[in-house]
Order: structure tokens, then sequence, then C-alpha cells
């Protein structure tokens, strides 16, 4: 059912989603760790961006699993193909345009409606699951080597903003921390980093810090599955 290199017909994204249904039990929230759009829609060319025909895929997606599982929450994180333009997190020119759409799809009239405040001032969230359990939705693409772009409020705001969430919390408080791109390298023709050094650094000594109420980063974005473990200590 579809075309290799071509998104799947929403057929097929219904059959799985019902299957995943049919393993029953009680599912608290769905973690979707980006890239809902297919490869190179998201265009290079910052004076291009094939935003409504995106916007479209990422509303179709999110119809279809909160027509699968209503009423459990959906906590996405933005991939690099989910972006204006290509890796590129928006331009403060753009940034309502972006952050609000998103914002419009995946959480009014919902539940988590209330991520709306840091949401629109760069993509990221938290969502409390339970008594002490939360999840922490990064927005990694603004931390990705790729993203030149001269707006860098949205990047000092989340760091800000995960330090309080880390800090001003009871002892026994834990958190999931999602986003799309990890920390860490990859192999092209040499190694690379994912995310900028600075940036790395800040946020590595975080995780550092707070890893006790960590459980867990879940990110998407290399193909392989793969366990990472960042460096617990600086
Ligand atoms: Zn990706």
């Amino acid at each position: 059912m579809g075309n290799y290199l071509e998104d799947p017909p929403i057929k097929l994204l219904d059959f799985m989603l019902s299957d995943i249904s049919d393993y029953g039990g009680q599912i608290d929230a769905i973690l979707i760790a980006g890239d809902l759009v297919v490869h190179g829609l998201s265009n290079s060319d910052p004076n291009h961006a094939n935003w409504p025909k995106m916007k479209d895929v990422v509303s179709a997606i999110t119809a279809s699993v909160r027509r699968q599982f209503p009423g459990v929450p959906i906590i996405p994180s933005i991939g690099n193909n989910d972006v204006l333009n290509y890796y590129k997190t928006p331009n403060e020119d753009k940034k309502a345009l972006f952050y609000g759409d998103l914002y419009d799809i995946w959480f009014a009239n919902t539940a988590q409606a209330g991520v709306q405040n840091t949401f629109m001032q760069g993509g990221f969230y938290r969502v409390d699951l339970a008594e002490g359990i939360s999840v922490l939705s990064i927005n990694s693409i603004l931390l990705n080597t790729l993203n030149s772009v001269s707006e860098t409020t949205s990047e000092t705001l989340q760091r800000q903003w995960l330090e309080d969430q880390l800090s001003n919390t009871s002892d026994s408080s834990r958190f999931f921390l999602t986003m799309h791109i990890p920390p860490g390298q990859w192999w092209d023709t040499h190694w690379k980093k994912y995310w900028k050094d600075d940036i790395l650094d800040a946020y590595l000594a975080l995780f550092a810090t707070y890893q006790s109420r960590i459980i867990m980063l879940l990110s998407a974005h290399a193909h392989p599955g793969e366990v990472r473990a960042p460096v617990s200590a600086k």
C-alpha cells in the first residue's frame, strides 16, 4: 500500500493505528516524535514554503490518531521535515503563523489547550500525565546544527523553561523528555554532531544535573533503532 518515498495513504495509517488499538490495555498518552511530513516538502529555500500542503498532512495524521484514540493526550514533537524551511525554525516574522497553526491542529479545544503560552514561544511544552509524572516536549529543531536562522530568543526561552521545570519541583517528580533530533553524534563520511556545540554542552549539563528526575529521553530522526547514553557528569 502506497509508494516508496511518498506519504503512505491514510488507509495504511488507520490500519496501523487500529492494530495498535487491538492490543488493548490502557493508553495514557501518545508520544509522536516528529517528521510527520514526507521528505522534500519542507522547502530549503527561505523564500518559499509548502506550508498549506504540509499543514494538511499534519492535520490528517492528527485527526486519524484522534479518531482511533479519542480523549488520549497526543504529545507531538516537531521534526526537521515539519518546519516551514527544512531543518530551520521560523524567524520572528513567521513564528506566530507556524506555531499558531500547529497549536490549532494539535492542542486547541483539547485537554492540553493550556500549553499555548510556551508552545507559541518556540514549540516546547509540558503535559502532566499523573501526579508526579510529566512529559516535557523539547523543540530540538531549535538546537540542531543546520538551524541557521537569526532568531535565537526561542532557544534561550526553551533552555530557561527546561531548567525551571526540572528544578522547581518536588524530589519525587519524574519526567519523560521527548524531542525529534537526539543529542550526540552521527556518522556520514565522518562523525558529525546533531546539535550546535555550545547548545549541546548546556543541555547535557542540564540532563546530568537533573538525571535523577529524568526517566528517559525519547527521540526519532536517526532511522535505525538506537539506545544512547548521555554523559552523566561534566
Ligand atoms: Zn528527522
